[in-house]
């Protein structure tokens, strides 16, 4: 879809640079096909009610976690976060935030971990820092509300619970979280995945560069390209740096779309 003359005219007054989508060659057929076949159960991924069945089941501990998890189907998956206690947030927390969107998304979009919204509603950014996602997602066609591989994405965090008082993850709490991330990753199989902020890089590039100096180039986790990017919550403190998170995001844009033309 174009631009139309106001939204270009917003994002010039925004100092963005206008991206304008090309040509899909095979895209849409490509996304069709993986569309087509979503696994069983699997629309749009809820999480699951607090107290509810999954809430119940047993997460694996000890040494077979990690491999029993990698083994692990979206049913199986969603009971096992909601169940964890693989760490001390899950004594503070509401309940588990798993993540939403199309279970084979083209797009993957990795955060940090659930605030207090997040914690009440268990849905990933619906905070203010959500709503300037949204509208960033918006910006190049995207969206968290139903719709086809293309265009709904998934998004994640690197933790499923709400550390308290929103202080920062700690690398015991991420090392546990981890599995779940990366099955997550496997199940949906997305052609770009958008690391926001140093906790997703910390996680899936095992970098603690700074974020300005991994943005700009297109990184790879478990052959998937990966493009990192300002978490939203930075980008509110600091608007500047918008202008740059646009490069970021036509940056990833492109590169889905050159993944989806293979
Ligand atoms: N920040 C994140 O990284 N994730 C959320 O879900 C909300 C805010």
């Amino acid at each position: 879809m174009p631009w139309t003359e106001r939204q270009q005219l917003m994002l010039r007054e925004m100092g963005l640079r206008v991206w304008q989508p090309r040509a899909k060659a095979g895209a849409p057929a490509a996304a069709a096909a993986r569309a087509a076949t979503p696994p069983p159960g699997a629309a749009a991924v809820a999480p699951p009610a607090p107290n509810s069945a999954a809430a119940r089941s047993t997460v694996p501990v000890g040494d077979g976690r990690r491999s029993a998890i990698a083994a692990m189907d979206w049913p199986e998956l969603r009971d096992a976060v909601a169940a964890c206690t693989a760490c001390g947030l899950c004594r503070a927390r509401r309940q588990t935030v798993f993540g939403v969107g199309h279970p084979q998304a083209d797009w993957m979009i990795v955060g940090e971990a659930p605030g207090e919204q997040e914690d009440r509603r268990g849905e990933p950014f619906v905070g203010p820092a959500g709503h300037l996602l949204d509208n960033m997602l918006r910006a190049v066609q995207l969206t968290r509300a139903e719709a086809d591989a293309a265009h709904q994405v998934f998004i994640v965090n690197t933790l499923k619970c709400r550390p308290p008082r929103n202080r920062n993850p700690e690398p015991q709490e991420l090392a546990a979280c981890e599995p779940f991330l990366v099955r997550q990753i496997e199940l949906v199989r997305p052609r770009i995945i958008l690391a926001m902020g140093r906790f997703a890089v910390q996680s899936l590039l095992r970098s603690s560069e700074p974020i300005g100096r991994l943005r700009g180039r297109v990184h790879r986790y478990q052959g998937v390209p990966l493009v990192v990017t300002y978490h939203p919550a930075y980008l509110l403190r600091n608007p500047a740096d918008k202008a740059r998170a646009w490069d970021d995001l036509c940056l990833a844009t492109n590169t889905a779309e050159a993944a989806a033309a293979r």
